[in-house]
């Protein structure tokens, strides 16, 4: 045969240690409850698309418009996402949603995503409203550690002390009072769905523009489980590896008039050559999101987080606005003795992984807050369904009563483990 360079030996020849960690890390999420509500597990095939030789290939530009030569095939892997993209979200829309949809697929993740946004509309100095971080809004949308809270004058808007919902009526008279150039609406800790009129409303009461930061939930946005912003938004901007399931990413959806300043700030205001092998695996996810068995699972994320909620509630948990129209809870652990982070950490080590978090209006502090956030995009996506959600709900409940005996949290480190291997994740070998 020939002297050609061969496809090379394997990472676990040539690379050891990491190729025992990426088993470790395997091992870990498929023997582990993820409770993560921004994480998920990508399909295999998502997963094969993103580990592909489209990594090699630079394509600065947009398709047909490249800097370099050698487009023929990345084009089409970029016109195809876009295609897939436009026909999902599209359709999700009131009306001629797809006609008026701009698609850019280039954001590495969904803060450059939000950055292009900055880029494309706002100067230095100018003002703009988000949901306040504390509230369970996300850092790029105005504050003080991010770039978004330096750069701008930012307004942030807050939940109502009574029920911790998103009080519309502070919105809109902070906004006539500011005049924001940017209106955020977008979430990464709230349980509840989002009024997109309303904000539509207000926005053009003070001629903003109006962002849908949709990250966590545009795989329920996509299979019509919740409201859709598309055709009332300007722009929609989201990451593409949360409820989505697609590759660790970013994407812009817009309206048509707004398609050049878009792209502008994307390339080449904030970044060089996209990664063409993340678009693959984006596609390949946009492929599967169009299909009734994303729908059906859309569906159960829902339902396993109502379920879930009510479960907590009845062991006596306290859930902020009472349950949840998303895929996620916040829960307050206090009334059990416990505060988020030692609850966090115990229910870690028993094989339940989610993170500590502030509730509105926390009487803690941020590294030491009251609550949790839990999510069921994954447990769903390994096919968990309304009798997982109760046993899960007995485990939570067993481990914040002794968050310091090993021998609980072992026993259900070992349940967990044993329920997980009935359901095995997607994208993992196990
Ligand atoms: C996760 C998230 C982002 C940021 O996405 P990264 O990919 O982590 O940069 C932006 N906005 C919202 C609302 C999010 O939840």
């Amino acid at each position: 045969m020939s002297d050609a360079q061969p496809y090379g030996p394997a990472l676990s020849s040539v690379d050891p240690d990491i190729a025992r960690l990426i088993d470790d890390e395997n091992r870990r999420e498929h023997e582990t409850m993820r409770l993560i509500a921004s994480e998920n597990y990508a399909s295999r095939a998502v997963m094969e698309a993103t580990g592909s030789c489209l990594t090699n290939k630079y394509s600065e530009g947009y398709a047909r418009k490249r800097y370099y030569e050698g487009q023929q095939v990345v084009d089409q892997v970029e016109e195809l996402a876009i295609t897939r993209l436009r026909r999902l979200f599209g359709k999700t829309a009131a009306a001629g949603g797809e006609d008026d949809l701009h698609v850019n697929v280039q954001p590495y993740s969904g803060s450059p995503a939000n950055l292009a946004v900055y880029l494309a509309f706002c100067q230095p100095g100018d003002v703009i409203m988000g949901l306040g971080l504390a509230a369970g809004g996300h850092l790029t949308h105005g504050h003080g550690v991010s770039i978004t809270g330096k750069y701008f004058k930012s307004v942030p808007y807050g939940v109502r002390k009574s029920d911790h919902r998103i009080d519309m009526d502070e919105v809109r008279a902070l906004a006539k009072e500011h005049r924001p150039k940017l209106l955020w609406a977008g979430t990464t800790a709230y349980p509840r769905q989002l009024d997109w009129a309303a904000f539509r409303s207000i926005a053009d009461e003070v001629s903003a523009v109006l962002v849908a930061d949709i990250a966590h939930i545009s795989g329920l946005v996509a299979a019509g489980v919740h409201p859709s912003p598309i055709g009332i938004a300007d722009v929609v901007t989201s990451t593409t590896h949360k409820t989505l399931r697609g590759p660790r990413g970013g994407m812009i959806l817009s309206k048509k008039a707004h398609a050049a300043a878009l792209d502008k700030a994307v390339f080449p205001g904030l970044q060089g050559g996209p990664h063409n092998h993340t678009t693959a695996g984006l596609a390949v996810a946009a492929l599967e999101a169009s299909t009734d068995a994303f729908v059906a699972y859309a569906k159960q994320v829902v339902e396993n987080a109502k379920t879930l909620g009510e479960e907590l509630v009845a062991r006596g948990f306290a859930v902020t606005t009472g349950g949840t129209d998303n895929h996620l809870l916040l829960v307050d652990v206090t009334p059990k003795g416990i505060a988020g982070k030692p609850a966090a950490q115990a229910l870690d080590k028993a094989g339940i992984v989610g993170n500590y978090n502030a509730i509105p209006f926390d009487p803690r502090k941020p590294f030491d807050p009251s609550g949790i956030r839990v999510g069921t995009p994954a447990v769903t996506s390994r096919g968990m369904g309304k009798e997982e959600m109760r046993m899960l709900a007995a485990w939570i409940d067993r481990v914040v009563a002794a968050p310091t005996d090993d021998g609980v949290l072992a026993k259900v480190a070992a349940e967990v483990k044993e329920l997980c291997n009935r359901f095995p994740a997607p994208g993992l070998r196990v």
